[in-house]
């Protein structure tokens, strides 16, 4: 489809066996956004593969990279006046558009701000990060001595670095952005920025793009490198953890002086929920309680200003006890699980750690021999703990949205966050 190589998915109706397998978009969730459809076992027609190729070939943007650079070049050149931009796409139609007017530099410097955010899409669901969580990102980042960024679908934090290079003589952070959103090529260069679909690993500038992606990372022997991802929260875990595994391995080709063994360091930024996928895919990964917060987000805000915690955390497998979080914002220092909580995250002496997930304190029960959220009770019919409202079900198999026991799809906690 337009957006790469579909993926393999399966219709499951209860009861009928093992489904049927078919491939369809890997990014769009919605139909509307791109209807490519196959069974596995369907033949193709020639004429109809001859007509998906004419219709991939039509949704491509009009422009190249390589011209948008161009245009750059001459835009930048104009008298101020004449700068206008339109803030939703520079390539289809622009009626009922917004433009805005006398573009300055340091706007240029800050598309993010500049383009207006797709978060309608259920396809792009562009969430920018508040001021403060990205500055905390960064500051890390330089704290922890790191000196290339990969940034997947972080375009906020691409852009801060960006401006304090060219703002700051002695900046020494470098960043790539790799983002689907290919109005982003209108600001940064091939070296810059690669169009890129993280749900199957692919650059849509070929080969080139490939080799501008690995060269980044295997700059300095592959070093105080750390890769930063914000994916769509719709997404399929287990497929982004396959293009992650991808550009880990991508890094990993350097294997010089018994790097080997290592990964790539890495940070995924998803909400709690996904806490169990993501470990599935990568045991080496904790979280931490760190609350990312979001501009454009009004649920997605940070516990003092905004109207409910933010349920989005980091995932890393940087060590734990070298992250520190800010203390002014509420986080201490566990010495026992020697990393850094909520205020409110109660070491459990019975489970040995700071238990909580949604940085409220979380009680221990002991017949479900852990700990649970303060609103939990245990239910003797369904032998686990869950909301005193719920309906008693019967659940051999486990959740079907996020793979837990205890609930069923309709009553998914992570459901009731999207
Ligand atoms: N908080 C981040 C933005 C996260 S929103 C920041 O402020 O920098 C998710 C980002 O992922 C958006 O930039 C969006 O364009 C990008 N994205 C969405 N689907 C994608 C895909 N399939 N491949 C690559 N990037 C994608
Ligand atoms: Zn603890
Ligand atoms: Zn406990
Ligand atoms: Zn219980
Ligand atoms: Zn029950």
């Amino acid at each position: 489809c337009p957006l790469g190589p579909a993926l393999l998915f399966v219709k499951t109706s209860q009861g009928k066996g093992e489904g049927r397998r078919f491939y369809a978009c890997s990014a769009c969730r919605d139909r509307r956004d791109c209807n490519f459809f196959q069974w596995e076992d369907e033949k193709v027609s020639e004429t109809r593969l001859a007509a998906r190729e004419k219709y991939n070939r039509n949704h491509q943007p009009s422009f190249t990279h390589r011209q948008n650079v161009e245009r750059y070049k001459k835009f930048i050149l104009l008298p101020l006046p004449e700068r206008r931009f339109c803030q939703e796409s520079e390539w289809e139609n622009h009626s009922g558009h917004q433009f805005l007017c006398g573009i300055s530099t340091a706007q240029l410097q800050t598309p993010s701000q500049l383009l207006y955010p797709l978060e309608n899409k259920k396809t792009n669901a562009q969430y920018l990060f508040t001021d403060r969580s990205c500055q905390f990102l960064l500051d890390l980042i330089i704290d922890l001595g790191f000196r290339r960024v990969l940034s997947v679908g972080t375009p906020r934090l691409h852009e801060m670095i960006q401006s304090k290079v060219s703002q700051e003589e002695d900046f020494r952070v470098r960043s790539l952005l790799l983002d689907i959103d290919f109005r982003y090529s209108q600001f940064y260069t091939e070296d810059e920025f690669c169009h890129y679909n993280m749900f199957n690993h692919y650059f849509f500038g070929g080969e080139a793009a490939h080799e501008t992606c690995r060269k980044f990372l295997h700059q300095d022997n592959g070093e105080r490198v750390i890769m930063v991802t914000d994916p769509p929260f719709g997404g399929l875990v287990e497929a982004l953890a396959f293009s992650f595994k991808k550009l880990m391995a991508m890094w990993s080709e350097t294997e010089k002086e018994g790097r080997n063994s290592q990964e790539m360091p890495m940070v995924w930024i998803f909400p709690y929920f996904f806490e169990s996928r993501i470990l599935e895919f990568f045991p080496s990964f904790s979280m931490m309680d760190y609350q990312v917060d979001y501009d454009n987000h009004a649920l997605y805000k940070h516990g003092k200003t905004g109207r409910r915690q933010s349920p989005v955390r980091m995932f890393t497998n940087l060590t734990p006890s070298m992250i520190v979080l800010p203390v002014e914002e509420g986080y201490r220092f566990c010495t026992i699980c020697q990393r850094y909580v909520s205020s409110g995250n109660q070491h459990c002496e019975i489970c040995n750690s700071c238990t909580s997930k949604d940085g409220r304190r979380w009680k221990h029960c002991v017949l479900c021999k852990k700990c649970v959220k303060p609103s939990w009770f245990h239910c003797n019919n369904c032998k686990c703990c869950a909301l005193q409202s719920h309906v008693c079900e019967k659940t051999d198999a486990g959740c079907f949205v996020c793979g837990k026991a205890g609930h069923k799809r309709s009553t998914c906690p992570s459901l009731s966050h999207t």
